[in-house]
Order: C-alpha cells, then sequence, then structure tokens
C-alpha cells in the first residue's frame, strides 16, 4: 500500500493562545483528513502575529503534502493570515474584482468610511490560488499550490470552515470512508475487547475507541482493507457487540429512538427531576421529532411532582423523591397527561450535596411506562453533577430504545 499524504493543521487566533476560545477546529479537521486517508503529522495554535505566522507556514509547507489554515482571513485588523501565507511562500496577493464586487453589499451596511477598504481586503487572493467561495459568510477561503503540494486558507468561524473543507475534500477524498458505531450500556473495555476479537480474521483495519459518559464509539478505519473489507469488518464488529450498538450510521441515541418510534407510530413522553429537561432537549434536537415526542414536564420540586404528574404526596413521604416508586409515578403521570404510550421518568442525586448512606449522589432512579406496563430500574453512576445528569440522559433514552420495537 502506498504511504498516506502527511497533512498539518495551522489554527490562528490570539483568542485561542489565550484561552478564551476552544480551538475545535484542529480536532473536527484531523478527524475528517484521517477518514480522508492523510497522516496529520502536526497540529499548531499561533497568535495573530504576521512573522511567527509566515515562519511556521514556510517550514510547514515545506514539510507537508497538505496544509489547513483556520482563522484570520476575516476584514478586521487581525486578520493577518493571507498576509502571512503571502510571505511564506513568497507569492503576492492579487485583488480579485469579482470577490471584490461581491462585497460591495457587505460595504453598504457600514457606515465607517474606512471600513471599506478593510472588507476588501477578503478579495485578496494569493497569485494563482484556487477561491474557495464563501457559502455561510463573506470571506472566502483559497488553495495554494506549494512545492510539495497544497496550502489551504479556510474561515476560523467553524460554520464558515465546514462547508468549504467538505468542498475541498469532496475533491481530495483519497480513502474509504470509516465504520462507525455507537455504543452505550457498556464499557471502553468491554467494546474495545469485542471489537478486537471480532476483527482477529479481518487485515488493514485500525480500530480506534472512543469514550464519552455512557456512550463508546467504534471507528474502523481503512488501512488496507478496501471498502468492501471494511464494511465486512463493521459487520462483524457490529454483531459483536449485540444491542449496546445503537447505530452504525452515525444516528445519535435520540435520533434512533425518533426513528423507532416514528416506525412503530407511537408516541413518547418524559417527565424529569435530576435531568432537568435534557431528555427533552435531546429528543427535540431531531428534526421530525414532533410526530413522536409528545413533551416532557421538568418536575424537580416535590409540589410540582404532585401537581404536575399527580404523584401521591403520601408515596413522596413514604419513600421520597429518589425511589422506584416516585419514578413509576411520574412515569405514569406524563402518559396519562399526554396520552403517550411510552414514557420515561428521572429522579436522582446529580450531587455534590443531597447524598446519604441510603442514597448516595449519583444514584438515579427510572421509570417506563410501555404497552407492556410500568417498570423500575435504578442507576449508580459515576462522575460529578454534568456527568451524573448526562449519564442519566442516555440511560433514559436507551431504555426508551430497548423497549421500542426494531425500526426495518
Ligand atoms: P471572521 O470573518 O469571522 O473574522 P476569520 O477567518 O477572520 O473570520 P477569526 O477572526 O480568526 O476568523 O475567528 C472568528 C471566530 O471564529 C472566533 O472568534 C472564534 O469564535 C471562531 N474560531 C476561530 N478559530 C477557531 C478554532 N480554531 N476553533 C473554533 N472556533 C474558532
Ligand atoms: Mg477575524
Amino acid at each position: 500500500m502506498p504511504s498516506k499524504p502527511t497533512a498539518a493543521i495551522l489554527t490562528i487566533g490570539t483568542e485561542l493562545v489565550t484561552g478564551q476560545r476552544l480551538d475545535t477546529n484542529s480536532t473536527e479537521i484531523a478527524l475528517a483528513l484521517h477518514a480522508a486517508g492523510f497522516t496529520v503529522t502536526e497540529m499548531l495554535s499561533l497568535g495573530d502575529d504576521v512573522a511567527a505566522c509566515a515562519r511556521q507556514l514556510e517550514r510547514l509547507c515545506a514539510a507537508c503534502e497538505l496544509v489547513i489554515v483556520t482563522g484570520g482571513l476575516g476584514p478586521t485588523h487581525d486578520d493577518i493570515t493571507r498576509e502571512a501565507a503571502s510571505h511564506a511562500l513568497k507569492r503576492p496577493l492579487l485583488r480579485d474584482q469579482s470577490i471584490a464586487e461581491g462585497l460591495l453589499t457587505v460595504i453598504a451596511r457600514h457606515r465607517d468610511p474606512k471600513a471599506a477598504e478593510h472588507i476588501l481586503l477578503q478579495a485578496d487572493i494569493l497569485e494563482d490560488a484556487t477561491v474557495i467561495p464563501a457559502t455561510t459568510g463573506t470571506a472566502p477561503g483559497q488553495a495554494a499550490a506549494t512545492p510539495r503540494g497544497t496550502l489551504l486558507l479556510l474561515p476560523g468561524p467553524p460554520h464558515e470552515m465546514r462547508p468549504m473543507l467538505a468542498a475541498f475534500l469532496g475533491e481530495h477524498h483519497t480513502g474509504v470512508p470509516p465504520v462507525r458505531l455507537r455504543c452505550t450500556g457498556t464499557t471502553e473495555s468491554d467494546v474495545q475487547l469485542a471489537a478486537q476479537r471480532a476483527l482477529a480474521g479481518h487485515r488493514g483495519v485500525e480500530l480506534t475507541v472512543l469514550a464519552a459518559p455512557a456512550e463508546v464509539e467504534v471507528v474502523l478505519f481503512d488501512e488496507g482493507a478496501g471498502e468492501e473489507g471494511l464494511l465486512a469488518a463493521g459487520l462483524a464488529v457490529e454483531a459483536a457487540l449485540g444491542d449496546v450498538c445503537y447505530s452504525n450510521d452515525g444516528a445519535s441515541l435520540a435520533e434512533v429512538v425518533v426513528r423507532r418510534a416514528c416506525a412503530a407510530g407511537v408516541r413518547l413522553a418524559c417527565a424529569e427531576s435530576c435531568t432537568g429537561g435534557l431528555i427533552a432537549s435531546a429528543l427535540t434536537d431531531v428534526a421530525g421529532a414532533s410526530d413522536v415526542f409528545t413533551g416532557g414536564v421538568v418536575a424537580y420540586s416535590n409540589d410540582l411532582k404532585i401537581a404536575a404528574l399527580d404523584v401521591p404526596p403520601g408515596l413522596l413521604a413514604q419513600f421520597g423523591a429518589v425511589s422506584g416508586e416516585t419514578a413509576a409515578a411520574m412515569a405514569e403521570g406524563i402518559a396519562a397527561l399526554t396520552g403517550a404510550t411510552y414514557a420515561v421518568a428521572t429522579t436522582g442525586i446529580a450531587g455534590p450535596g443531597g447524598g446519604s448512606y441510603e442514597k448516595p449522589v449519583g444514584l438515579v432512579w427510572f421509570g417506563l411506562v410501555t404497552p407492556k406496563g410500568t417498570s423500575t430500574s435504578c442507576r449508580s453512576f459515576p462522575g460529578d453533577r454534568a456527568g451524573v445528569r448526562i449519564r442519566a440522559t442516555r440511560t433514559a433514552l436507551d431504555l426508551v430504545r430497548r423497549a421500542l420495537p426494531e425500526a426495518q
């Protein structure tokens, strides 16, 4: 197999190196490059300093086939990327008249007479570079030839960078897209071992296992297996993972729940205490959720659990808010209120305070209503408040997923 082309990523912005903004572009671009068949050898962030950026660009362009830069393509004084690239490649910037004309409407929105001069800088293109049109912003991207390959300049805002990167990689795609298997209700080591065992007879597949709270993702990259080989490996790993694997096409857990509910023609609802609306938020993130999700109630206090969800006060007094009895009553209450056939409820102790010997921080009770009746379960989650809440949210969604018939 020929060796893969190498790539480097340079993110430019003083806001990045002063910790005011998180550099998400590097991670996103590295993932896309890896999937497109490049070996990323370096990721670097620099402040808005022309000389420093030019120096590093010169070095990176000499070392790698592809160098991707993000940030500093806008119209303000700190947007120095064009100038730095011009120094590094020793190539002039030439004003592109058709881009300049396109910027006239932007200029018209400004009062300061100096604004035009700055805005027009976005029409300055490296000599012989290819323009990547801006679809979601005003600054275009640029792809310039270097002695080793290509220098790609992209805007900093992720929503502007993303479509340009996709357009560029669409033309320069050298690899087979990776297989992604998302799992929940399992551990990173169990997934790793199951995947490794399933891959024993498959050559040329690289395995990556990524863990997040209550979520483990398996990514299989082509390292010589080819498209068919990678698909076969994906099927083998998916079969080995069994029902902890909820998606093989990148779909989120909430998307899978919505898909299954749509296919089954049923309606969903939730009653949330410790998850504070995160379940409803995850479901309403999915386009088309309105077909199946009736809604939810965040019933944090006992009073609201009684008033909105009809949880009997005596039950709360006897078993406490964090109990299977309360979780079941909450789920039944929201099902009755909304007419949903599937309802899930959460009540737990997210911490850091509020725990006791019998009910420690991290304890969460779940109530589930399905056409077969009401059931409860409880889990003890590790982690801080945010971690407990997200784990409880994913667990609740997974309970609903497992209760729903599989979409065909
Ligand atoms: P603009 O025309 O918006 O100024 P630009 O290409 O000049 O675009 P920058 O000025 O460098 O981009 O950054 C604009 C904003 O984009 C930053 O404030 C930040 O919110 C976001 N951004 C920049 N670089 C990154 C990065 N590496 N990761 C995530 N977000 C980034
Ligand atoms: Mg800018």
